[in-house]
């Protein structure tokens, strides 16, 4: 009897760690029969000699949520390898949304909207559209502890009466409908405005689905030990698995300090809370231009921003509030004005330049406030980070690998386009931080068993066909600030549930991605 596919050849990584070895990979339908060194025949043969054949990779930490309902296909995460991403982090979901809270957000949430319109929708609705859009790559979705308090509670900072219930019924109504975990955005507005309590609420809800609690914490500059005692609380308190998202050490002063993130992790765990992390290689991060400011400049929703900026002493007032270093006052301390490029806003004639050419002669932070109030959803790359860090954090083995990328339009982040093969590219191959078979366990096994994909994740007969191919040699990706959506190179073919949907490295076009639905509480006994 013939297979479908065989992969032929290649130096084989089951994506749990161990050392790759020569063997074929036989397909049959949408699963992987054999790993095999024997000769099998097979209807399609695949030349893997030389490459790597791994399980396609998982991006844990995606902002893609719009991405795949767009006409066009999306192919920017095949081309890295990625067969499946988890949408929804940093407490942005699109969905549950309602009109009211629409209205509130105002063109906040812009930068991550992929041009497609943001309109009410319940979460189960959302999954059914994505799936009647069929997505280009599989896609797992989180539900936003931001979005939930925005429907719940507007842009307040006081919760209203009944809202945590609200909020809570509402992320167990998602949970229920397939969402893959809670996020959470520490400081984003309205998210930020959460103290503990109301965080331990709703990752109860979580918990009790058996899903994680993901986080992009209060602080990951001065403050970060504390953000990350709060996170793991919430874990102990809640039940919940905990994800720090895009670990880092930000802000010149505390560069060499990773030890405040690693050394916690460590100890959590020992004490038996399953907490960890993900990762993007990169010292400069990228974020809406807004999260400068301090929260409390956008308390009331958009229309209060863009007065709060308009005035000059309201302006002053915040400022004062920035530079006093006190916690949950904005990025603006942790920075300077040449760190900061705006790679989205309306005015295109500010697109890839820094914040302190933009100002030139006149004040920085007037500057700034005048680019937020013409365009609250304004996007920025900020240097935040020491390239030691980034490898000592890389080193961790709590610590998977996730892009945080944006939508594939403009002037992103590289990010979005390069963030796999550049660990692959540079951290391995060049600069040895990592070996094949943990750089792959990073960015496979790790988010699969994290968030509950069952099924993906290994290259292991039985599992899902997800498979990525590259060349070791040839892998990585040169995309810079200014010119960040080049192609990565070496990335040969890519399968998608058994179907070859990356050929020679490019694309087929065709859209055969899956919503997927973690596995239940029940069916993950023993398997996390
Ligand atoms: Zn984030």
């Amino acid at each position: 009897m013939s297979a479908d596919l065989v992969l032929r050849g290649g130096i084989v990584h089951d994506g749990l760690g161990s050392p790759g070895r020569r063997a074929d990979v036989v397909v049959e339908g949408d699963h992987i029969v054999e790993v095999t060194s024997h000769r099998t025949s097979a209807l399609r043969v695949i030349d893997c000699q030389d490459l790597v054949v791994a399980p396609g990779f998982i991006d844990p930490h995606a902002h893609s949520d719009l991405v795949h309902l767009a006409a066009e296909p999306a192919p920017f995460k095949l081309e890295q390898g990625v067969t499946t991403e988890i949408v929804g982090n940093c407490g942005f979901s699109f969905a549950p949304m309602t009109a009211a809270a629409i209205e509130l957000l105002g063109g906040a949430w812009d930068e991550l909207s992929a041009e497609q319109p943001v309109r009410p929708r319940g979460f189960g609705e959302f999954l059914a559209e994505l799936e009647a859009a069929r997505p280009t790559n599989n896609v797992a979705a989180l539900v936003g502890h931001g979005t939930l308090r925005a429907v719940a509670n507007g842009v307040d900072q006081e919760l209203r009466p009944g809202a945590l219930e609200e909020m809570r019924r509402l992320a167990g109504e998602a949970l229920a409908a397939g969402a893959a975990g809670l996020s959470s955005g520490l400081i984003y507005v309205p998210g930020t405005y959460s103290d503990t309590d109301e965080l331990v609420a709703l990752a109860e809800v979580a918990a009790a689905h058996g899903r994680p609690y993901t986080t992009h914490m209060r602080d990951e500059a001065d403050y970060l030990a504390d953000a990350l005692d709060e996170a793991i609380a919430i874990g102990r308190r809640s039940g919940a698995r905990v994800q720090g998202s895009h670990c880092k050490v930000a802000g010149r002063r505390n560069h060499g300090n990773t030890a405040a993130l690693l050394d916690r992790l460590v100890a959590a765990r020992v004490e038996g809370i399953d907490v960890a992390g993900d990762q993007y290689p990169y010292t400069a991060g990228s974020t809406v231009l807004a999260a400068l400011l301090p929260p409390v400049a956008s308390e009331g929703g958009v229309e209060k921003l863009r007065a709060r900026l308009a005035g000059v002493e309201s302006r002053a007032k915040l400022r004062r509030l920035a530079e006093s270093g006190a916690p949950a006052t904005g990025l603006w301390n942790s920075l300077l004005p040449g760190d900061v490029r705006v790679v989205r806003h309306s005015d295109r004639r500010v697109l890839g330049r820094t914040l302190s050419d933009i100002a030139g002669a006149d004040d920085a932070w007037d500057t700034m406030c005048a680019l937020v109030r013409d365009d609250p959803g304004a996007l920025i790359v900020l240097e935040l980070m020491s390239e030691d860090d980034v490898q000592t954090i890389m080193r961790d083995p709590l610590v998977a690998i996730g892009s945080d990328n944006g939508p594939p339009l403009g002037l992103q982040h590289p990010r979005t386009w390069g963030c796999f093969p550049r660990v692959l590219g540079r951290y391995v191959r060049e600069l040895n931080v990592l070996g094949w078979e943990e750089a792959i366990r990073k960015m496979t096994s790790i988010a699969a068993r994290r968030f509950g994909l069952a099924g993906r994740g290994a290259l292991l007969p039985g599992m899902v066909a997800d498979i990525a191919v590259f060349d070791p040699q040839r892998i990585g990706h040169e995309g810079t600030p200014l010119r960040p959506d080049v192609r990565p190179t070496g990335m040969q073919t890519v399968l998608l549930s058994g179907t070859v949907v990356l050929r020679d490295g490019e694309p087929t076009g065709e859209r055969h991605g899956r919503v997927l639905r973690p596995a239940s509480v029940w069916d993950l006994a023993g398997t996390t």
